[in-house]
């Protein structure tokens, strides 16, 4: 069975506290695109490939921690193959080893005939990571909590979407280390984007969109973004941002001659730039 992962954006990233258990409680808008990994999925001998000979192949692999935590959860299904052909950047803010979890899942609840619903999907997931819950419905999506709790949102109004990964990555934990919540400044106007969604408002959308962590960066890659923010914007985007915890910066764009431009701009200085859309969820 071949089925495709898609990478996910953060149209808004907040922190509203740090808890007493050490997590944060995160408020996140989120959105899949049409930037995808294909996953070829069969019975086999428990084995993982992928095309990256730098990802772990063994029970790091969160495709086969996934497989697992599906066989422990439902006693159903025999050790599968997975081969996976990444496109999705990693440690890119874009949630590629999540999508991959969540494509195990979905494709194993039909594999095995196990009927699932997707709720019940996403609750096996957040046994594998925070942002699987996500993954497995898709979509435009509320995340709060750690990232499992969700809820769905009206669709973001499809449009066209370039993501640039300049060639940096950025420690998650380093990240939280940094903020301090009662010194956040600038925040995302995330009811304003919900008010915007229900309003079928892209503009409206992409200009309430921010990621708290673009504060805390190291000042040179805050200079990397700003400036890959501004080739955007200079090209037509109605809003870009980060993509949590980056590096990766994105920009909606309703024309797509517009996201072209930005598109070529930005590939004669960065290797790792991408043309897509915007995806449905599954519910
Ligand atoms: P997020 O947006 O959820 O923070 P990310 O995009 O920053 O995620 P990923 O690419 O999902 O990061 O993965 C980061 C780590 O997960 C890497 O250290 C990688 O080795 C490990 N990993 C395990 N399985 C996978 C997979 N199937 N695809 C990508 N990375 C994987």
């Amino acid at each position: 069975m071949n089925v495709l992962a898609y990478a996910k954006l953060n149209l808004t990233l907040d922190i509203l506290r740090r808890r007493e258990d050490g997590y944060h409680d995160l408020q996140m808008v989120m959105e899949s695109i049409s930037l995808a990994d294909t996953l070829t999925i069969a019975n086999g001998e428990g084995e993982v490939s992928t095309n990256l000979r730098y990802l772990p192949t063994d029970r790091r692999n969160l495709a086969q921690m996934a497989a697992a935590a599906f066989r422990e959860a439902t006693g159903l299904g025999g050790a599968v193959n997975i081969a996976i052909e990444k496109a999705i950047p990693v440690c890119a803010g874009l949630a590629g080893g999540s999508a991959d979890a969540a494509a195990v899942l979905r494709a194993m609840n039909q594999l095995t005939g196990a009927g699932l619903s997707l709720e019940a999907l996403a609750d096996i997931g957040q046994r594998v990571g925070s942002d699987v819950p996500y993954c497995v419905l898709g979509g435009t999506a509320l995340a709060e909590g750690r990232g499992e709790r969700l809820t769905l949102l009206p669709p973001l109004p499809h449009c066209h979407v370039v993501v640039c990964k300049p060639p940096f990555s950025i420690s998650t934990p380093w990240l939280f280390s940094q903020v301090k919540v009662h010194k956040i400044v600038r925040r995302p106007d995330t009811a304003g984007v919900m008010e915007a969604l229900e309003k079928g408002d892209l503009a409206g959308v992409a200009r309430r969109m921010y990621n708290v962590f673009e504060d805390v960066l190291e000042p040179r890659h805050m200079a990397t973004i700003a400036a890959i923010k501004a080739v955007l914007i200079n090209c037509g985007a109605l809003g870009a941002s980060m993509s949590g915890s980056g590096p990766s910066v994105f920009g909606l764009f309703a024309s797509e001659q517009d996201a072209k431009r930005a598109y070529r701009r930005l590939l004669e200085q960065y290797q790792s730039v991408f043309l897509c859309q915007t995806v449905d969820g599954l519910v």
